[in-house]
């Protein structure tokens, strides 16, 4: 099966890459390839390709993971270079199966930060994608002798990785080898983790999940990637061993989170501090985090347990993250990517041309100097067509509405629609077999939710249609999430909108919307009533009611996802709402 994610058994199978055939739209124009290309040429620039073949070292201490994720997104993109890429890797491979750029001489000394557990994971998934896209080679041989090294390195003792990933890694060559020992190793990293087994450090063991065993913590918490990563190999984990405790364990983690510690757009991670997810409705729109790859990870971790439980709900988040965050990453050219995607930005950004050090700034930037969120991208955009359908013994689950070809088991089956800018949808069938299948189609939450299913004996040519309910509506918030109280945002679909004033447009932060009249729908663009709030510098902002109402005005709002690709801008999802 050509997919990332390859459980052995659940409630649902994957569905891989030929299985799932993108066609123009939404996301099958996503400039993947743009991406991919953009990555090699930089990462060679910044010298991070160059670590391998003995130049001085550049770059942070989790830089190979960076190529590892190229070699990934190329693998699943079928893009030869990964053949070239593959040389200068295994030549920096030491004989007991050692690979690092950044600690030879020094293995395993720091693993708290060090991340070269970290690295091998994205080595491994790599190696995965080529070998399930295109059989063993010389990469297959790095990664077994690499995962080999760790395994005799690791069985024993107490030793974790800082940052969790090769969990996941190690149960998906278990899947694909048959090799026990990869998934006991997998279990020894996630059963270690809280006794504690790192050192504790300024911003505490939650940070990297140490603080707690998994099996006793009740939220996810911490360095959101880190946390999300984990979460992904303790559900892998679970699946591969039958623990049903440890995986209720994960979807009870899983359930308060999303309840508690999620932003509208899927993003997760309220704390620049640590790159870390907040309190319980601690989720203040300007000072979101979300890192892009929080929401890959989330993606990836929705997929796991869609998989594991058939449960749509999973799906739906996913959904949810990919219009809205993992959409929202690349610029629409794919040359410059958001790092932190916060819901209100009050100062326009500043244009960087070369490497960014800062992981915020309100503008996409080309490259920075922790660039983990373009690798994450390609890699996702490359193998999206195996999250977005499912198969089980009667048939079809069509998970993602977006124009594609799925066939599985004697049904294939073709999927045109406008979605998300418009909710038609129309099922084609090009071949069937004589015994009757099921196709389903998982309705979002926002339009109902649960699953329309049509369950026949098909003939080749017959259509199907649904129709899903796109009007524009207005959200507001629990009221404990009290940073943005009093306010409204608008969805459509399954887009969250933002105004967003470039240039001279008028102050975000000086403006209040009316829910009298329904958004109106202008192209992938929706028009509100607003009107401006008057404010006065007179020293102290403080004082009895003072808000003024000025003029009526109508604001704009674009989708989320679009938003900073018309240059320096402020943004906010959350509108205040006139009373
Ligand atoms: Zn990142």
């Amino acid at each position: 099966m050509v997919s990332p994610v390859v459980p052995s058994s659940g409630a649902l199978a994957p569905l891989g890459l030929p299985d799932v055939r993108l066609l123009p739209g939404f996301w099958g124009s996503q400039p993947t390839q743009t991406i991919i290309d953009h990555c090699y040429t930089w990462m060679e620039r910044v010298g991070w390709i160059g670590n391998f073949t003995g130049e001085p070292r550049r770059g942070r201490e989790f830089s190979d993971s960076e190529v590892y994720k190229l070699m990934e997104a190329m693998a699943w993109a079928g893009d030869p270079r990964i053949e070239e890429l593959t040389r200068v890797v295994a030549a920096a491979q030491e004989a007991d199966g050692y690979l690092n750029t950044k600690w030879p001489g020094a293995r395993y000394t720091d693993l708290e930060w060090g991340h070269e557990l970290y690295c091998y994971g994205h080595l491994i998934q790599a190696g995965i994608a080529r070998k399930r896209t295109h059989g063993e080679d010389e990469l297959w041989d790095v990664v077994r002798r690499a995962a080999d090294h760790v395994c005799a390195t690791f069985m024993e003792g107490t030793g974790v990785c800082g940052h969790p990933e090769i969990e996941m890694a190690l149960v998906e060559l278990y899947r694909e080898t048959g090799a026990e020992r990869y998934l006991e190793m997998a279990r020894r990293f996630v059963e270690r983790r809280g006794l504690p087994a790192l050192a504790d450090i300024e911003f505490g063991r939650a940070y990297y999940q140490d603080d707690l065993p998994v099996r006793r913590a009740e939220v996810f918490r911490g360095h959101a990637v880190r946390a999300l990563y984990l979460a992904c190999g303790v559900v892998d984990l679970a699946v591969e061993t039958g623990d049903k405790e440890l995986l209720e364990t994960v979807e009870r983690q899983w359930e308060r989170t999303v309840a508690r510690r999620t932003y509208l757009t899927g993003g997760m991670g309220s704390r620049h501090s640590g790159e870390a997810f907040g309190d319980d409705y601690e989720l203040p729109p300007d000072r979101a985090y979300n890192e892009t790859c929080a929401g890959v990870a989330s993606v990836m971790l929705a997929h796991r347990l869609l998989l594991a439980t058939g449960d749509p709900r999973y799906a739906d988040l996913a959904e949810r993250t990919l219009y809205n965050v993992v959409a929202a990453g690349p610029a629409l050219d794919g040359k410059s990517f958001f790092y932190a995607n916060p819901l209100q930005v009050r100062v326009p950004g500043e244009k960087v041309e070369g490497v960014s050090p800062r992981a915020e700034g309100g503008l996409r930037a080309p490259w920075r100097e922790v660039s983990c969120c373009p690798t994450n991208l390609a890699r996702t955009f490359a193998s999206l067509p195996a999250y977005l359908a499912t198969a089980d013994e009667r048939g079809i689950q069509i998970q993602h509405i977006t124009p594609s070809v799925i066939g599985y088991d004697g049904l294939r089956v073709r999927l045109s629609t406008g979605y998300p800018w418009s909710g038609a949808v129309t099922l084609t069938v090009e071949e069937a077999p004589a015994e009757p299948r099921r196709i389903t189609v998982r309705i979002p939450g926002w339009a109902g939710g649960g699953v329309h299913e049509w369950e026949r004996s098909w003939q080749p040519g017959e259509e199907v249609r649904l129709d899903v309910p796109m009007a524009p509506r207005w959200v507001r918030a629990d009221p404990r999430v009290d940073a943005v109280r009093g306010c409204v945002a608008v969805e459509r679909g399954p887009l969250v909108y933002c105004a967003e004033s470039p240039g001279d447009a008028p102050l975000l932060s000086q403006i209040e919307v009316s829910t009298a009249t329904p958004p109106v729908e202008r192209g992938p663009s929706l028009e509100v009533a607003a009107r401006h709030v008057v404010a006065e510098d007179d020293g102290w902002p403080y004082g009895e009611a003072r808000t003024e109402q000025g003029e009526p005005m109508v604001l704009w709002l674009v989708p989320y996802h679009r938003w900073g690709n018309r240059g320096p801008a402020t943004m906010r999802v959350w509108l205040p709402e006139a009373r």
